[in-house]
């Protein structure tokens, strides 16, 4: 049972909280997690929770799909069994031959499939400069532009993108503007409130924030045809989140902002510190007043830039390698968002 919404507390409140949530078959204070594939019916044939059958839904699904459309001010939120497994989902949810753009530099794994689905004859896609607000009205065709994909601060140079001035220029040709603002989270950046239609997130990273759990999430600003084939999708697709893993990424999202907030205070300080180093050429953290859109970011993300940063090393990729691999405290491993601290050569 959950009761507290967003016009009423803060959303770190309702983070830390759950929504105020508690067992109302038990009183317990966390949510419970329930196993069954299926559901009975009722003598009426109904359901009496509305749930038949776990590849649907799960009653685990519907704190985090409440919570995180809460913190995202949308309308409705799907759980995915990773970020790959929602951001696919919505572009498989389009018709085919719809014409979509995204950016060039964005996160690699999504960047490849959009490819390959295009290249399939799975939509028409046009990849643009990492925001670039002038590129993405050349590249748009009104009337056939299904969606924009949009990816803020971007993986792995921490581009950032103009999200109010890209929905403008999306809704007037008529598309969606879709954003993956798992670098951002919704401690720093809204995307729903500044026109976007669509918001996802890897919860891998921090919404999970510990390093075990695979799971993502889609948020929409309105549950309209394109979302109702987005659920349909993860029903039939079947790529679904187990009942646990919802449940950890609960767990993880009730410290979210205190992690968060945390997180980037940090990389804000080793950007700073790192930016006067002689053996680097180049420190990209949306945070230093020598990134490009750091003035745009200071608008955009609200009480922080994030925590993720990438340094160009003196002496080419070699020596890359050679301080990654000299790091004490920092492990060598892909991803972010959990309470290590990773690095990784790209
Ligand atoms: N989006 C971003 C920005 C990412 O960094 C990642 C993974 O690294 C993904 C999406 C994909 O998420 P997942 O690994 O949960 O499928």
């Amino acid at each position: 049972m959950t009761g507290m919404r967003r016009t009423d507390y803060q959303p770190e409140t309702l983070a830390a909280q759950v929504l105020g949530y508690s067992d109302p078959a038990t009183g317990g204070v966390v949510p419970a997690i329930q196993p069954s594939t299926t559901y009975l019916r009722e003598p009426d044939n109904s359901y009496r929770f509305g749930i038949a059958y776990s590849r649907a839904d799960n009653p685990g699904y519907r704190e985090l799909e409440a919570l995180v459309t809460e913190l995202e001010q949308g309308q409705a939120s799907l759980c995915f069994a990773s970020g790959m497994a929602a951001a696919t989902t919505a572009f498989l949810a389009l018709r085919p031959g719809d014409h979509v753009i995204a950016p060039r530099v964005m996160y690699w794994g999504l960047r490849n499939w959009l490819v390959d689905h295009a290249r399939s004859g799975g939509m028409l896609l046009d990849l643009v400069p990492p925001g670039d607000l002038g590129a993405l009205q050349a590249a748009l065709r009104p009337g056939k532009t299904r969606l924009v994909w949009l990816e803020t601060p971007a993986n792995p140079t921490w581009e950032v993108t103009d999200i109010a001035g890209a929905a403008k220029l999306a809704h007037e040709a008529g598309a969606y503007l879709a954003v993956d603002s798992t670098v951002a989270t919704p401690v720093f950046t809204r995307p729903l409130e500044l026109g976007a239609d669509l918001v996802m997130h890897s919860a891998t990273k921090y919404f999970g924030g510990h390093s075990d759990v695979m799971a993502g999430t889609l948020t929409c600003a309105r549950t309209d045809e394109l979302w109702e084939r987005m659920v349909y999708l993860r029903s039939n697709l079947g790529g679904i989140l187990g009942p646990f893993e919802a449940w950890l990424v609960v767990r993880g999202l009730r410290t979210l902002f205190l992690r968060v907030r945390a997180a980037s205070e940090t990389a804000l300080y080793l950007a700073q510190r790192l930016e006067r180093h002689p053996g680097l050429v180049a420190v990209l953290y949306p945070g230093l007043a020598s990134h490009p859109q750091h003035e745009l970011a200071a608008h955009q993300m609200r009480g922080g830039f994030g925590a993720m940063l990438s340094l160009r090393v003196r002496g080419g990729e070699e020596a890359a390698i050679r301080v990654a691999a000299h790091l004490r405290l920092f492990k060598r491993a892909t991803s972010l968002g959990g309470v290590e601290s990773l690095v990784e050569h790209r």
